[in-house]
Formats: C-alpha cells, sequence, structure tokens
C-alpha cells in the first residue's frame, strides 16, 4: 500500500503530490491513517518563507487519526494501552531532549535546541512527518492522546492549533474569577482563548478584531463585548475604559499577530495587571513602546507564549470532551480540502476567508 502526502517544496513554490511506499513501523512506533490536519497561520508563515524549515515539507502539525498499526505495547500517559482502531491526536513536538539547560534547569523545553515539530522543522525527505497525508509515521516516543468516545474528531480539530496555543496563553495569563480580559485578534488563537477566558471564570471578556462575522463567532464563544477595527485605536481604548471605570481590563492576551496590539495591550491593561504576548509566531515587524508609561509607572507584568506541552494537548482533548457541546469549535471549521487541492485551503486561511480550513486526505 501507498500513501499520497502533499509536499511544500519551497516558499512560494506550487504544492505537490509524493506517493509513498507503506513505512517500516519500528518498535515503538506506530502508523495513523489520518483523518484530519489542521491549516494554521503558520502554514501560511511557511509558505512564505518566513519560518526556516528543511524544505520540502508535509505540513500539518496538529492532526487526528486512526491507529492502523502499533509495534509492542504503546501507552498513553493514563497508562492505557494505545491499540489498532483508536482515534488519537498527538503532540507534534518530538525529541525535546530532557538533557540540555533549557530542558533540565530552566524547565522551558519548548526552548530545547533539539526540538523537532512535526510539519514544521522535519523533512519530507524523512519520511511521513506532517499531517497532510493520508498517513503519518508516529517515531518512537510521540506523545499520543486518544479521543474519548464521546469527543467528536471534528470538535477537537475544529480547535486544533488553536485551543493548544490557546490554553497555554490562559495558563500563562492566571485569569482569576470576575476579571475583565481583553483579547486582541480573533483568528482561531483568539476565538478560543475567549473561550477559555470565559470557562476560567473572568467577568467581562472582550474581543477585538474584525471582521464583523469573525466578531459575531467571538461573541458564540463566550466574548461579552466586541469591538471592530472599523474604531480607531484610541476609540477602541476609549471604550475599554469606559467598561473598567478608567481602569483598563485586569489581563489583555494579544493573539493578532500585529505589533501595534503590543502597544495597544499596554494601553488597555490597568495598573497592576498582566499582559500575554502570543500571536507573534513570527517577524511581523518592529512597534513604539513608551517604557516609562506603559509599563514602568504602570507595575505590568508581560509574558511571551511560546509552542506547547504535552500537558497543554492532553488538557485540550479534555476540555473539548468537557465542553464541546456548549463551545462551538466544530463549527469553526469552514472549509475542508482534500490533498489536491490544499493550495486552494491555505488561500483561503490566507485571505481570512476562512476561520479554520482543514485537510481531509
Ligand atoms: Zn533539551
Ligand atoms: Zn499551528
Amino acid at each position: 500500500m501507498s500513501y499520497a502526502a502533499c509536499i511544500m517544496p519551497g516558499p512560494r513554490q506550487a504544492l505537490t503530490i509524493r506517493e509513498y511506499p507503506e513505512p517500516a513501523v519500528e518498535p515503538g512506533a506506530a502508523l495513523l491513517h489520518t483523518m484530519y490536519s489542521e491549516v494554521c497561520g503558520t502554514d501560511v508563515h511557511l509558505h512564505h518563507g518566513r519560518l526556516d524549515v528543511p524544505f520540502p515539507i508535509i505540513p500539518g502539525h496538529v492532526s487526528v487519526g486512526t491507529v492502523a498499526a502499533a509495534r509492542g505495547t504503546l501507552r498513553d500517559a493514563d497508562g492505557e494501552v494505545i491499540r489498532e482502531g483508536d482515534v488519537v491526536t498527538f503532540l507534534d513536538v518530538h525529541e525535546t531532549c530532557n538533557a540540555c539547560y533549557h530542558c533540565l534547569v530552566a524547565q522551558q523545553p519548548t526552548r530545547c535546541p533539539s526540538r523537532r515539530v512535526y510539519g514544521i522543522t522535519y523533512s519530507a525527505t524523512d519520511g511521513l512527518l506532517g499531517g497532510w497525508a493520508q498517513a503519518i509515521w508516529m517515531k518512537p516516543g510521540v506523545k499520543m492522546v486518544r479521543l474519548p468516545n464521546d469527543l467528536e474528531p471534528e470538535t477537537f480539530i475544529g480547535g486544533g492549533c488553536g485551543l493548544v496555543t490557546a490554553l497555554h496563553a490562559v495558563d500563562i495569563a492566571a485569569i482569576r474569577l470576575g476579571e475583565s480580559v481583553a483579547v486582541l485578534g480573533v483568528g482561531p488563537v483568539g476565538q478560543s482563548i475567549i473561550a477559555l477566558a470565559a470557562l476560567s471564570g473572568a467577568g467581562e471578556v472582550i474581543g477585538v478584531g474584525a471582521p464583523e462575522d469573525r466578531l459575531e463567532f467571538a461573541r458564540r464563544m463566550g466574548a461579552t463585548r466586541t469591538l471592530g477595527l472599523d474604531l480607531t485605536s484610541a476609540e477602541r481604548l476609549a471604550d475599554i475604559r469606559a467598561a473598567t471605570r478608567g481602569r483598563g481590563v485586569d489581563v489583555v492576551i494579544e493573539a493578532s499577530g500585529s505589533p501595534d496590539a503590543v502597544s495597544q495591550a499596554l494601553d488597555m491593561v490597568r495598573d497592576g495587571g498582566r499582559v500575554v504576548i502570543c500571536g507573534h509566531y513570527t517577524d511581523n515587524g518592529a512597534v513604539e513602546i513608551h517604557p516609562h508609561w506603559q509599563i514602568n509607572r504602570k507595575h505590568v507584568e508581560i509574558h511571551g507564549c511560546w509552542g506547547s506541552q504535552y500537558h497543554h494537548f492532553h488538557r485540550a482533548v479534555q476540555l473539548a470532551t468537557r465542553f464541546g457541546g456548549r463551545v462551538p469549535w466544530r463549527e469553526m471549521v469552514s472549509g475542508r480540502y482534500d490533498l489536491e487541492h490544499a493550495a486552494d485551503a491555505l488561500a483561503a486561511v490566507e485571505s481570512r476567508q476562512a476561520i479554520k480550513a482543514i485537510i481531509v486526505p
């Protein structure tokens, strides 16, 4: 049996299809038959050549598949055996070394230099190591998470990478019951941040972004108020101040990728509040910050948020299972594409025509 995969040969180059022979599954490894793989904003950045990766690659870092082969006894984090036929997702990050300064001393494995990521930092010449393919090779040690029977795979992939990233950002923000939260950006990450902030017991949850249909979706995800980019940044700030007795919100989470949003976040947050920056996965340029007024005098906490760890994936599956009936993650998927039409999926995400597109190989 052979498997088709979509190849991104290099920056701005047309996607192609390559056939792979049935891979040899070594002891400790597994093979998934792909059900869904996500098209993420990162894939657009990859195609624009804005990340340093070993082209050609098979894109697709967050995926869901059925275990078609498992060699040896593979167990999940709960100690349960992963069996053929199970529907799983997996932590796309692999090969963090647990031996370097970042892993052991700083305990920041997302900064481990040995870290490899499915669909991003593995080359297509290394095998089926990306999700835009009919099968994905789970190398030994890849952490799989079984999707419970009562979690529809469509719900999990609807949240997908954005849900996992959002969970990390919301953890860092440490939202307390009743706190006000502004979320800058209403793409897949911002939408899930809004939902998780609401589930965390935030009071006012203000979604800021465009276009209007995304703001409408943000209200369905749990935003109590939305502000569009048709307003000037001064008007949005005035609105937020008016809603918080002039103080500003307790927490701002930036998920837009716009440099200006970082400065706006510092203006919107109250004195002594927290700002989390998670939208700048690629270099979108510089922005002017006034350290006295925006940081020092405000006594503000600023956190960066990069990548995810196993526990974010594990908990994202549990959250999607428990709250997928209430939070419309499933409906965030606005386009489904087969491998031959992956370029259309990229274009739909790039043009913001689709909040979320998925590949159904
Ligand atoms: Zn390491
Ligand atoms: Zn992603």
